[in-house]
């Protein structure tokens, strides 16, 4: 049994980085970055009225009422490219460029036109640089704005729409492909006869990599038997980067995951990790496909893809940070800690009146209660130790994807 850090570290050491593709901006959602993006012009290109209203010398309205001669309009995309002098104002639109000879935007709420629209009346003063930005006062030319391997969420497609970037170079998709073992399962579609249940794993796990960009194949069910389970493991491996299973590899007669796995010749790197739930989670190689064996119990599927297999799919596509993030919370109830293993037990965050971020423990009836499982935003880390952890205690917390 090794420790989670162990194995976290075992799964970036042996995952490689895939190619980079490029793709069309809209396509680049969620997905993470290949190539530093840099800044190809000024923001703004030039120095920018932030207001609608009167491009002024702030010395000219230092008293005011002040009566201005209006010399021209600068609309946004339409400039008015000459020299402002004192005594002068041109009417101005929001983004529209400033002036030259102007250093300060009076906003329109705060003026009259008079002299049918040829002169204009300032009724407060202005100090300088009012409602203007400085060309370049948001970034400069040549400045780096996003870096490889961040993943691109939405406000980073505006940056990467402003610098030019109609394509952008990304970390290309693992293939995934999911299989399901276990004779007791049947298929979303079917009604379970005696002794069996429907399929939810392959349906979790697809849904958990394609949160983390994969093309996912979702392989037949697979029975608990060795011949059978050979088959799909040595067939999926020729045309997948990852293959996730789930169920198989604990202790029972008829858990035959692994010496399918053996079999087959594929180098293990772990099958038993410190963790609860999840302590027979798998993590092999055959040929050039990473595979990870993951219990059958559908919540400790739920957490073993999170720690293990997300961090491989997303160190595949080159992030820069593929582990999940800790952070801290205080428990809202007393909990218990295993005594060899560390825990990520499903709890909900929320915070109290004082503003601090509380970690609810979920009342669940236990590993295999998935429903419950489902309404978890975050698992709580204890370390490993039979001890009570007492409601108040600041415990570690794991955001779960939502
Ligand atoms: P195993 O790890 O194969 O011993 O399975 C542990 C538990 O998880 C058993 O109760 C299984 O019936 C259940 N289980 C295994 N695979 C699945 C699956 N694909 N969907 C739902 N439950 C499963
Ligand atoms: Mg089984």
């Amino acid at each position: 049994m090794i420790p989670v850090k162990e194995a976290i570290q075992i799964v970036l050491q042996q995952t490689p980085k895939l190619d980079t593709e490029s793709v069309s901006l809209p396509q680049a959602l969620g997905r993470i970055l290949a190539e530093d993006i840099i800044a190809d012009t000024d923001l703004p290109p030039f120095d920018r009225a932030q207001m609608d209203g009167y491009a002024v010398r702030a010395e000219d309205v230092a008293r005011t009422p002040a009566c201005l001669r209006i010399v021209g309009e600068s609309a946004a995309g339409a400039g008015w490219h000459h020299e402002m002098k004192a005594g002068e104002a041109v009417r101005i639109m929001t983004g529209a460029p400033v002036p030259a000879g102007a250093d300060a935007v009076q906003q329109v709420e705060l003026t009259r036109e008079i002299q049918s629209g040829s002169q204009v009346e300032i009724l407060e003063s202005v100090d300088v640089g009012r409602s203007i930005v400085k060309r370049a006062a948001e970034i400069k030319s040549g400045e780096t704005v996003l870096r490889a391997g961040e993943q691109i969420n939405a406000a980073m497609i505006a940056t990467l729409a402003s610098f030019g970037y109609a394509q952008v170079k990304i970390g290309r998709r693992p293939r995934v492909a999911v299989m399901a073992t276990g004779s007791e399962l049947v298929s979303v579609d079917e009604k379970p006869g005696a002794d069996q249940i429907r399929d939810s794993n392959n349906y979790t796990i697809a849904a958990y990599a394609a949160q983390s960009n994969a093309i996912v194949e979702r392989l037949p069910l697979a029975g608990d038997d060795t011949k059978e389970l050979k088959q799909q493991i040595a067939s999926a491996v020729e045309r997948s980067d990852v293959l996730i299973t789930s169920g198989g590899v604990s202790m029972g007669v008829y858990d035959f995951t692994k010496a399918a796995l053996k079999e087959l010749g594929a180098e293990i790197f772990f099958e038993r990790v410190a963790l609860r739930p999840g302590k027979p989670t798998v993590f092999a190689r055959l040929g050039n496909t990473l595979i990870f064996g993951l219990p059958g119990n559908p919540v400790s599927v739920s957490v073993t893809f999170n720690l293990f297999a997300r961090t491989a799919l997303r160190a595949m596509q080159g992030a820069n940070d593929p582990t999940h993030a800790h952070e801290y919370a205080v428990l809202a109830r007393d909990l218990k800690g295993s005594i060899d293993r560390e825990s990520y037990l499903p709890a909900v965050l929320r915070t109290d009146e004082k503003g601090t971020l509380l970690a609810e423990p979920l009342k669940w009836g236990g590993s295999s209660d998935f429903v419950s499982f489902a309404r978890a935003t975050a698992l709580i880390n204890l370390p490993a130790g039979d001890r009570k952890i007492a409601a108040g205690s600041v415990v570690r917390v794991v955001h779960l994807p939502s």
